[in-house]
């Protein structure tokens, strides 16, 4: 049996702020008490793993470690068939406007419009499919772990549409659907996400089984 998040605080392992209230919203519920990486002065490690489940294991294991307490990262990006999965777990990284020194930051037209590009050199028949991947991990200071993968399937589109949502979610429409994650109602979006299912996994091993 998974070991359960016990009574002590849970250690959100993340410096962003949106997925810090996001998580903390999500396990509310379940009475957990979450403190956040960033107020406990915690270094962000590299990110060195070549899968999401090693990313979010990293986090997990390294705000543990740093903390002696409980912890939980979580790590997630698009992959896309026709690139072998790629971009992956380099999902952020392929926005990084790394070329105008002093002009740090992320440009998301220009990740997409990278990834359509390799799509339409492949040429006009390439296959489109895509799926979002989320991975939870949760670390205790002894060594044990868990870990919750969730995923939703779609295809990738072009021009890229709506204005809701982040990263690529205006090229990203869901299977079954019409719209954009972009398009999309934000908690028609949170219902069916990647980080839904990852979520209901967690809920479903942690406090329900
Ligand atoms: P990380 O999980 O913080 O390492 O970031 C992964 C990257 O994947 C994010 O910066 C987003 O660009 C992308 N990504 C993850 N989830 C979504 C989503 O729901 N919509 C759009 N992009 C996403």
């Amino acid at each position: 049996m998974t070991r359960r998040i016990g009574s002590g605080k849970l250690v959100i392992a993340t410096h962003n702020a949106g997925k810090l209230k996001e998580i903390s919203a999500l396990l509310d519920p379940f009475g957990v008490d979450c403190i956040s990486a960033g107020s406990l002065g915690l270094p962000e490690p590299a990110e060195t793993g070549t899968t999401f489940v090693e990313n979010a294991l990293i986090k997990a294991r390294a705000a543990a470690e740093a903390s002696g307490m409980q912890a939980l990262a979580d790590d997630s990006g698009l992959s896309v068939a026709a690139l072998d999965g790629r971009p992956g777990v380099y999902t952020a990284d392929w926005a990084e406007r790394q070329w105008f020194e002093g002009d740090a930051g992320r440009d998301w037209y220009m990740a997409m419009g990278k990834v359509e590009g390799m799509l339409q050199a492949q040429g006009a028949e390439a296959p489109r499919g895509a799926w979002f991947s989320c991975v939870l991990a949760i670390a205790w200071p002894d060594g044990d772990h868990a870990v919750y993968e969730g995923r939703i399937d779609g295809s990738l589109t072009w021009p890229p549409r709506g204005t809701m949502g982040f990263g690529y979610d205006p090229v990203f429409v869901p299977t079954g659907r019409e719209q954009t994650f972009a398009e999309l109602d934000p908690a028609e979006k949170h219902a069916i996400s990647h980080r839904a299912d990852a979520f209901a996994k967690l809920v479903a091993d942690q406090f329900q089984a």
